[in-house]
């Protein structure tokens, strides 16, 4: 059976890896990033841990799955009547089955001033301005001092604070 599995994240990823174990299964993953994201990590790599730990090449994680194609693009149509969808690259995609597994995006529930004097924590590219903003403040200009105000106390809030008091403490003694 021809499988197509949108979105190359948690549900995506472990729905092909569940479904490649049936060798009549041809399975075609389509995402429009390259690389899985670990985002249960992302806070890790903000305060200086590598990168590595928070996102994995796609055709990493299924090298060995001979039944798993990989595809970089950005679905921009599904017609079930057709069982086609097509991509940003106008490569039209049949498919036998399809999973959607597209994830979410960040909500600021309408608070105004967040997302535009926030830093967000929820991608890599975000990810990569906190880093670069907290190495460039903390490691370079040791601005050890500096009032961060961390908005959410769920587990990524509190493990960002500790993980940033870690930060800081470990430049401040240097
Ligand atoms: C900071 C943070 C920490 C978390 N910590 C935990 C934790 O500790 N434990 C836990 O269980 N959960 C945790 N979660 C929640 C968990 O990560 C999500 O529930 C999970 O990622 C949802 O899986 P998903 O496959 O639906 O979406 P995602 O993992 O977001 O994957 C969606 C994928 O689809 C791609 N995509 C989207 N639209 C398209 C398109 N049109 N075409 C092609 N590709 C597309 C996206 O780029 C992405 O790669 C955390 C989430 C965050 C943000």
């Amino acid at each position: 059976m021809n499988i197509t599995i949108v979105g190359g994240g948690f549900g995506g990823v472990k729905a092909a890896l569940e479904l490649s174990k049936d060798a009549n299964n041809n399975i075609t993953l389509i995402s429009d990033k390259e690389d899985f994201q670990y985002y249960p990590a992302l806070y890790g790599t903000a305060t200086g841990h590598s990168h590595l730990q928070s996102w994995v090449p796609l055709g990493k994680i299924f090298a060995s799955k001979l039944n798993v194609d990989v595809v970089i693009d950005n679905i921009t149509r599904v017609d079930p009547t057709t069982k086609s969808l097509n991509g940003a690259s106008d490569t039209v995609y049949k498919y036998d089955r399809l999973i959607l597994s597209l994830g979410s995006i960040t909500t600021y529930f309408g608070i105004k001033g967040l997302d535009e004097f926030s830093y967000g924590i929820k991608s890599y590219e975000e990810i990569k301005e906190l880093k670069h903003h907290l190495y460039s403040a903390i490691v370079e200009n040791r601005e050890v001092e500096k009032e961060y105000v961390i908005i959410g106390g769920g587990p990524t809030g509190v493990e960002l604070a500790s993980a940033m008091r870690e930060y800081t403490a470990c430049h401040m003694s240097k």
